[in-house]
């Protein structure tokens, strides 16, 4: 009778079922495996007989048959060695295979016996509780990834050899329990929107979590800092306009610190792709942050929207929850860039190919950075710009339509602050401060939109909770005339205002708002 274990192979950012089948017979030595394996299932035989050879446990000298069902899934990765040697040992009577009836087993090993971290661990215990396995076998060095999640044992192993012991014997199975839940990311963010008197040593601890860029380390740049509060309010994305060295580097980043701490399903889901895409350090010990990306502009289709032959997530998946930055943006390749609409609108990311046609989480905030002409001086004091008006409308001009449409806020900044030479010891809002003010805003959101950040409202939902008195529309229309706004500017700027006023508490929307969204509209003046 062949030996049976559960296990799994990574499909993107979910792990699906692999049944690995060991099986013994008469005639000559031989290894064998069996089920479209890749390549690192091939070297797994050798890694194999090395771990039970080098850990003085017998390799059977007869003809040996590995199955990897089922056979049509792809499979990838080396978490099968621990599984595939654990049956061997099953197949030659050393482990009663009944208490392998309910345990999912994953590892990679190394030629001593040692047994490796695998990429993917979140995936493939959420894989294990959903087969309703009872006791999940893992790597020991992957422990601190591991969520509290679900009603399974916890088994860490460094060795095959401990494998081995614990399974020969169920009792001696050690008491181990994760030190981490998602709930945990629901209570962070009661303390620190919740009563006043207690918050305050939370707010820091919150605050001090993120190991970014503060805003009270930002010299100068107050409106460009109001503007990072505006957008973590209303999650709107944010094109920044600046020639080289006027910071917008250090602007995108400080506005990580600004979101509002992950809710517990969005800690699963981030947790899930860093597991997945094997970036361990996004989530030691439960520590899960927003994502910040940064890819650089020669960065391919599938580097970006993810795919390829065995579907790995790209920069839209890996930046879900979080912030995707684009710098230089006009030196993006188009059709490249032309891929973001759907996530940009839906929050996820359809990938076809020919073998496969699946969907991958892509919701994140973005911002996008260009410089403001061709020469990139243009605005500076201390370098003159040689470009004609009608080589930097061109340059301009060449922003895909598509992805202008999505970005809600455009924020022009120049190289030397007016105001860091003017005020040079003026002291602008710290990171604690504005983010407890997008943490209020945003609750006046959910609590008004249903679950929606202004930025996602649609044009019914804006003009219901918006209504605007006709003092307000008369203004709205001179600043239309005057400035030469395009329609595309309309709902944008009803958009930003709302958050303005939301983040002022204000349940009316006012001149005053709609004013100050209507700065952020540069792009579409004629
Ligand atoms: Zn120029």
């Amino acid at each position: 009778m062949p030996v049976k274990i559960s296990s799994g192979t990574l499909f993107g950012i979910e792990a699906l079922g692999v049944e690995v089948e060991i099986d013994l017979s008469r005639g000559l030595p031989a290894f064998s495996v069996v089920g479209l394996p890749d390549r690192a299932l091939q070297e797994a035989r050798e890694r194999v007989r090395s771990a039970l050879v080098n850990s003085d446990l017998p390799y059977p000298r007869r003809r040996i048959t590995i199955n990897l069902a089922p056979g049509d899934q792809r499979k990838e990765g080396p978490q099968f060695d621990l599984p595939i040697a654990v049956g061997l040992l099953a197949a030659q009577d050393m482990i009663d295979p009944a208490n392998l009836k309910d345990s999912f087993i994953v590892g990679e090993l190394a030629l001593s016996g040692e047994v490796r971290p695998v990429r993917g661990i979140i995936p493939l215990l959420e894989l294990a509780l959903e087969l309703g396995s009872k006791q999940f076998i893992f790597p020991a060095g992957c422990k601190s990834q591991i969520p509290d999640a679900g009603s399974i044992k916890f088994i860490p192993v460094t060795s095959l050899s401990q494998a081995l012991e614990i399974l020969q014997n169920g009792k001696e199975i050690p008491d181990w329990r994760p030190t981490f839940k998602y709930s945990d990311f629901l209570e962070n963010e009661k303390i620190s929107s919740g009563d006043r008197e207690s918050g305050t040593r939370n707010r820091e601890t919150l605050a001090g979590n993120y190991k970014g860029i503060r805003l009270e380390n930002i010299k100068g740049q107050q409106r460009a800092k109001r503007v990072l509060e505006i957008v973590a309010a209303g999650q709107h994305n944010l094109l920044l306009i600046g020639p080289p060295g006027s910071g917008k580097t250090m602007l995108a980043r400080a506005l990580a610190g600004l979101l509002p701490p992950l809710k517990p399903e969005e800690a699963r889901e981030v947790a899930v792709i860093a597991s997945a895409a094997g970036i361990n350090d996004w989530m030691e010990g439960g520590g899960i942050k927003r994502p910040w990306r940064d890819p650089h502009h020669s960065i391919s289709m599938v580097g970006l929207i993810g795919g390829g032959k065995t579907l790995t997530p790209g920069e839209v998946t890996l930046a879900h929850q979080g912030v995707l930055f684009l710098d230089e943006l006009l030196e993006f390749q188009r059709n490249v860039l032309e891929n973001l609409r759907q996530p940009l609108e839906e929050g996820y990311i359809n990938i076809v190919r020919q073998s496969y046609n699946v969907r991958l989480l892509a919701d994140f905030l973005l911002v996008a950075a260009m410089n403001p002409c061709p020469c990139g001086n243009f605005g500076r004091l201390d370098k003159e710009c040689k470009c004609s008006h009608y080589r930097i409308a061109d340059y301009r001009g060449r922003l895909s339509g598509p992805l202008l449409d999505r970005i809600d806020i455009h924020l022009e900044i120049s190289a030397l602050d007016a105001e860091q030479i003017v005020f040079p010891r003026k002291k602008g809002p710290t990171t604690a401060q504005v983010h407890q003010r997008v943490l209020k805003a945003r609750k006046i959101q959910q609590e008004r939109n249903g679950g929606i950040w202004n930025s996602a409202l649609d044009f019914q939902q804006l003009e219901d909770i918006c209504r605007l008195s006709q003092k307000e529309k008369h203004f709205l229309a001179r600043a239309f005339n005057k400035l030469g706004l395009s329609a595309r500017a309309y709902d944008k700027i009803l958009r930003v205002a709302r958050t303005i006023a939301d983040l002022d508490c204000s349940e009316e929307l006012n001149a005053d708002h709609l004013a100050e969204a209507i700065i952020f509209r540069n792009l579409d003046r004629s």
